[in-house]
């Protein structure tokens, strides 16, 4: 069976930007790969952040997962910075990765934009993603469209590694050179199905940065009073304007939450003025509403009995933790150091 591997910041609860582009696709990837998804704590520490508020956040991301169905029995759940493995096979991969593939990265050039300061994890981060795939030898990595460009890097690594410290075969390759064994896979993406959720500004991706989330864990009335005032077809200003369902996030998150019929429903009634965005977005609260009251039921148990969400994070650590030893011990072996030390 093939091994899928994915993390997710420690950035508190989830909101619905996540759960649709990544957590609600992992709960059904659960039951068709080996699936190992990660908390990544040592991700998080790349811009400033508040040690207090990093432990509160990791529990609360633990909880939403398991609330969004991550079943602890089926995939292996746990905290990135539980398994020390990740830093140190990222260590190896940053001795062997050219610093202007890295100064390439689409996303550390936008994030380094928005700092006053860079540290080299920021410069770094794709190096210790392609690690936390790495380490367990994942050959299927869930992404969006904007994490492609990391898992390419993460191909290359493999590749580079492969070719410097793989056990030679005792065959020539096609070009006459050494042929050496394919020890780590060259992971390809599983690309998540739910194109990228924008925010309730309509103006940029869903981010708690862009204070334009809406919590996977919000009580309805919660969710009304950010849902009513949100952004729509522009063009739209009137009831008796007709709109363009297409450009209106309503329209989008209608598709991820309501059934079929009522998505064509509201495509109709749009284009036609027959009814104005408050009317859509009412019938839109109570799709969300169907789905989300068991995740937040779900949570509440959970909340109450804390030992539940400790178990599971233990014991996906445990397994997590025998992968990264033996591959570990592997990868020393391969590159002259003693095997033994991390066994
Ligand atoms: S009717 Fe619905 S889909 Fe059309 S613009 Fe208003 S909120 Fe958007």
């Amino acid at each position: 069976m093939s091994r899928i591997f994915s993390g997710i910041q420690p950035s508190g609860e989830l909101h619905i930007g996540n759960y649709l582009g990544a957590v609600k696709n992992w709960v059904q990837l659960q039951y068709e790969y080996e699936s190992i998804f990660c908390i990544v704590d040592y991700h998080a520490i790349t811009v400033q952040y508040d040690p207090t508020q990093l432990r509160a956040r990791r529990r609360d991301m633990a909880v939403s997962l398991l609330a969004s169905g991550i079943d602890p029995e089926r995939a292996a759940l746990f905290v990135q910075s539980a398994v020390p493995e990740h830093t140190e096979l990222a260590w190896i991969f940053n001795t062997i990765t050219p610093l202007g593939e890295l100064e390439r990265q689409t996303q550390f050039k936008e994030k380094a934009q928005r700092q006053e300061s860079i540290a080299a994890g920021l410069l770094n981060y794709p190096v210790l993603q392609a690690a936390d795939i790495l380490l367990y030898r994942a050959d299927r990595v869930p992404v969006g469209e904007d994490q492609v460009q990391h898992l390419e890097l993460s191909r290359v690594v493999s590749r580079r590694w492969n070719a410097l410290f793989g056990r030679p075969t005792g065959k020539r390759a096609d070009d006459g050179s050494e042929e050496r064994e394919t020890y780590f896979p060259e992971p390809q993406a599983v690309l998540t199905p739910t194109r990228r959720i924008m925010g309730l500004d309509g103006q940029a991706k869903m981010s708690k940065s862009m204070n334009n989330t809406i919590g996977l864990l919000e009580k309805s009335d919660e969710i009304w009073a950010k849902l009513r005032p949100a952004v729509t077809d522009p063009k739209r200003i009137r009831k008796t304007d007709p709109g363009t369902p297409e450009v209106c996030n309503v329209y989008h998150l209608h598709r991820a939450f309501s059934p079929t019929a009522t998505v064509e429903h509201v495509a109709v009634q749009c284009r036609s003025a027959g009814w104005g965005c408050i009317d859509c977005k009412k019938v839109l609260a109570e799709s969300m509403e169907r789905e989300l009251v068991p995740v937040r039921r779900r949570a509440e148990e959970l909340r109450a009995e804390p030992s539940r969400v400790d178990d599971a994070l233990a014991d996906g650590a445990a397994r997590c933790r025998a992968i990264a030893r033996e591959t570990m011990c592997d990868v020393r072996e391969r590159m002259g150091f003693d095997a033994a030390q991390s066994a």
